[in-house]
This record gives structure tokens, sequence and C-alpha cells, in this order.
């Protein structure tokens, strides 16, 4: 019995397997066609500045309204275009898009918080990111410091030459960088002195403990902001639990359910015309108070 047992969990991991090669097949056939019709769609996330409760960024996050298969999440197809090195296609797309939607919106009159957006470790790696970023920059005329570049942490592991340069590079052209998922279990912590980073993006686990234990790390790692002189902006503040909490450790900004979910341009653009509920001159970064 124990034996037929083990068959038949070989037999339903086997399916599985199959089913996830299946479904990465179907994702890799329609990603070009996904670009060329333009599937793939911007949504901003606002960040917070949660003593105000006005928004004063924001973030571009990519989902692909697929023909077939929905609108998939960045879960669904990121990791994949990593592997297969369609991201740095895709990441292209993405800062085209939100840098043409930024001159539309500034030529409508508008005004615009910085928006950030995300990087692959293949696009820093892989290509002469800073020269790109660059050329989108003077192309759309996008004033300095409105686009801004989030890395994720485990990028900077190894600290190789690479990342140290490229970041350097990006700087001296006027990004700001912040470094994304913080703590999420990569990085050493003297390696935040010696790159280059503007601002710390607290990952979203720190939100889910509970108790004086995860208390004294959040409290810790404001404290270390504050020594290297970098603000804090936490993720997944979710609940109104989360802010208080945050508030009492003295960390400035926020983004997460509990102030918005990721929305559609129209949205957005709906927020930024609400005088009461953005501030266009905090640019989140605001240090913490001692
Ligand atoms: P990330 O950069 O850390 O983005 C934050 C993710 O957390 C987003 O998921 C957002 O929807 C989600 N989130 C925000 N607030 C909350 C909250 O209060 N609770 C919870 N549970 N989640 C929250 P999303 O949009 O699914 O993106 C997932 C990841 O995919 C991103 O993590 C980023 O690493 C990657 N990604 C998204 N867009 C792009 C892109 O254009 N290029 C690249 N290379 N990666 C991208
Ligand atoms: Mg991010
Ligand atoms: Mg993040
Ligand atoms: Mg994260």
């Amino acid at each position: 019995n124990s034996v037929k047992g083990n068959d038949h969990h070989v037999a339903v991991y086997r399916e599985s397997m199959r089913e996830n090669l299946l479904r990465e097949q179907e994702i890799t056939n329609s990603m070009e066609a996904g670009i060329k019709n333009r599937e793939f769609k911007i949504y901003m996330q606002p960040k917070c500045n949660m003593e105000s409760g006005k928004v004063v960024g924001a973030e571009a996050l990519v989902r692909w309204q697929h023909p077939q298969k929905g609108l998939l999440l960045p879960g669904d197809f990121v990791p994949l275009f990593e592997k297969n090195h369609f991201i740095e296609k895709l990441d292209l797309y993405v800062w085209e898009e939100t840098a043409a939607w930024i001159r539309r919106w500034l030529d409508k009159g508008g005004t615009c918080v910085p928006v950030s957006v995300n990087l692959s470790r293949m696009d820093i790696f892989d290509m002469d990111v800073c020269s790109v970023l660059t050329d989108i920059m003077e192309r759309y005329h996008i004033p300095s410091g409105l686009i801004e570049l989030e890395i994720t942490e485990s990028v900077y592991a190894g600290q190789s030459e690479r990342i140290i340069k490229e970041t350097e590079r990006l700087k001296k052209n006027g990004f700001t960088i912040l470094m994304d998922d913080f703590g999420n279990g990569y990085s050493s912590l003297n390696m935040l002195s010696s790159t280059n980073i503007d601002i710390l993006k607290m990952d979203m686990h720190f939100m889910e403990g509970e108790g004086l234990k995860s208390l004294g790390i959040l409290d810790a790692i404001l404290h270390m902001s504050k020594w290297l002189n970098l603000p804090v902006i936490a993720e997944g503040v979710n609940r109104e639990e989360h802010v208080k909490t945050l508030r009492s450790v003295g960390c400035v900004y926020g983004q997460g359910f509990y102030y918005y979910c990721p929305m559609s341009i129209e949205e957005f653009e709906d927020l930024l015309l609400a005088p009461d509920k953005v501030d266009f001159c905090d640019g989140g970064k605001k240090r913490v108070e001692s």
C-alpha cells in the first residue's frame, strides 16, 4: 500500500512538472507578441508620507493582459523572463512606457511625483543600462529625478565590481537609487555603507512579525538608516497597526494596500489631480528623526 502511495506521489509530481513546463512554454511562445501587441500594462502604486498620509512618489509595476490567460501578475512571468533573458526587453518597454506617460502628462500641464521603475539583475549585468536609461530621459525630456530606480537587494550580493560601477554611473547621471526588498536575506549590513544607495525599501516580511523582538529589529534598522543618512520606505504596509508601529520607530514613508493598491494609469492621473492627497514637494527623501 505504501509503495503504491509513493508511486502515486511520483506520478503527481511528474504531472505537475509537465504542467509547469507547458505553462512556461505557452508564456515563452506568447511573450514577443505580448510586446508587439502592447499587452503589458503599467500600474502605479503610490508611496506615502505616513505623517501626512499624502502621496510623495509611486512605483511602476508591470502587468500582462494576456489574450488567453487574463491579467497576469509579475510573479507569473518575471522569474521566467529572468531565466530566458526576455526581461531586458520587457524592462526596456516598461521604462519607455513610463517615460512616455510622464511626458504626455507634463505636456497636458500635469505635475508628477517621482516614479520608480524596477531593474533586474540582467539589466545591470548584460546591458549598458546607464546609457539606455539616460537616452530615454533625453528622448522624452524627463526632468532629472522624476524617474528613480529600484534594484533588488540580491543584485548587490557579492558586491561585484559591476554593480558598484553601474550604480555610481547612474548616480552621476542624476538617478536616485532605491535598494528594493532590503532585509530579504541576501545582503550583509556593511555593504549598505559602501554601495551607492539613496533610499532603503524595507522588505514587507518585516510587517508580518509581532511582538517586541520584531519591534526591536525595526527599531535597529531605522537607527542604522539614520546613521547612514538613508531614508526608509516600508513595503507591505497593509494595516493601521503597521503605520503606528512604523511611526513609533521613526519610519516616515510607507507603501502598501493600507494606503493604495497598484492602480491603472488613469486612476493614478485622477489621484495626481486631487490637491489634498498629494505632496509634490516631498520627494520621499526625508531622513528619520532622532
Ligand atoms: P517589488 O518591487 O517589491 O514590488 C512590490 C510588490 O508588493 C508588488 O507586487 C505590489 O503589488 C506588492 N504589494 C504592495 N503593497 C502590498 C501590501 O500591502 N501587501 C502585500 N501582500 N503586497 C503588497 P507585484 O506588482 O506583483 O510585483 C512583484 C515583484 O515583481 C516586484 O516586487 C518586482 O520585484 C517585480 N516587478 C514588478 N514589475 C516589474 C518590472 O517592470 N520589471 C522587473 N524587472 N520586475 C518587476
Ligand atoms: Mg520594487
Ligand atoms: Mg519592493
Ligand atoms: Mg518586495
